[in-house]
């Protein structure tokens, strides 16, 4: 890949990457057009990262589609594929950290400790291999982008992170990996969660306590056939800090449930 990537900047070409752990969907896609939009040449990564699963989460049956995979990436634009194994990227003697502190151990970082620290590992390796000009992630993983952005800056990695807004379906669902888990009825419960938090944020915008109103959220999402809330919070986009009533800044309200055990994330903005 650095081969590549050295010669198509060679040839003045700008180059774009879109990590993903595979399993792509539209929201994948969207990615890679915009991606492909702004950049002569994209690569897109699948990598399922070992390091950024809990002990007890799905890593051993993660969605693997390679073939539809690559299918997907062509018809988006990207030009190459990029799929290390796992000793490619972790190889005996690896004993590297990478953490970004204070953005980490709230929300999805609270529920699955350790998750974000695999995350700035495995994006700060493929950063480094690709030295592409562009990369980008889905506003669908909010907190991974914030963490995303501080770290490159932090560690002065050259690369423009970008973000791509989320890809639902008719009801409004976020596109994801894992809603490859739920059977019809279970996709139903989750087809609610989008318009219960963007009623939530409407009334946070307009002048609703947000505690009240995230509470309020819960209780109907649990009525709704949702088994367990992990979080709905709302907080200032940008430092993530907890907002209690809307001032001037830009703040989002974020959620995580759980039907059965598929934990699903989302974030709309409070505007
Ligand atoms: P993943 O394969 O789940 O690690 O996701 C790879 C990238 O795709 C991340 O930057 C995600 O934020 C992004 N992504 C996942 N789902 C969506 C979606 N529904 N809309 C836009 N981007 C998404």
């Amino acid at each position: 890949m650095r081969r590549l990537v050295a010669q198509w900047r060679s040839e003045g070409l700008t180059v774009g990457l879109v990590p993903t752990m595979g399993g792509l969907h539209l929201g994948h896609k969207s990615l890679v057009k915009f991606a492909s939009n702004k950049c002569d040449r994209v690569i897109v990564s699948i990598f399922i990262n070992p390091t950024q699963f809990t002990e007890e989460e799905d890593f051993e049956i993660y969605p693997q589609t390679q073939d539809a995979d690559c299918v997907l990436i062509k018809e988006a634009g990207g030009n190459a594929v990029f799929i290390p194994d796992i000793s490619e990227m972790y190889p005996k003697g690896f004993s590297t950290k990478v953490s970004v502190s204070g953005l980490t151990n709230i929300m999805c970082g609270a529920s699955r400790p350790g998750h974000f620290d695999g995350v700035t590992q495995v994006v700060t390796k493929l950063l480094n291999q690709a030295s592409a000009n562009n990369v980008y992630f889905g506003e669908k993983d909010w907190q991974q982008l914030a963490i995303i952005k501080r770290l490159v800056s932090d560690l002065d990695i050259p690369t423009n992170i970008v973000s791509v807004p989320t890809v639902r379906d008719e009801f409004g669902l976020a596109l994801s990996s894992r809603n490859s888990y739920l059977n019809s009825s279970q996709l139903q419960t989750a087809q609610n969660l989008s318009s219960v938090l963007q009623k939530a944020a409407y009334n946070i915008a307009a002048g609703g306590c947000s505690s009240v109103e995230c509470d309020l959220a819960s209780k109907i999402l649990l009525n709704s056939g949702i088994d367990k809330i992990d979080y709905i919070e709302c907080r200032n986009s940008h430092s993530l800090k907890l907002i209690e009533r809307t001032n001037e800044d830009e703040c989002r309200i974020f959620a995580a449930v759980y039907i059965d055990n598929v934990r699903l994330i989302d974030n709309h903005i409070v505007v």
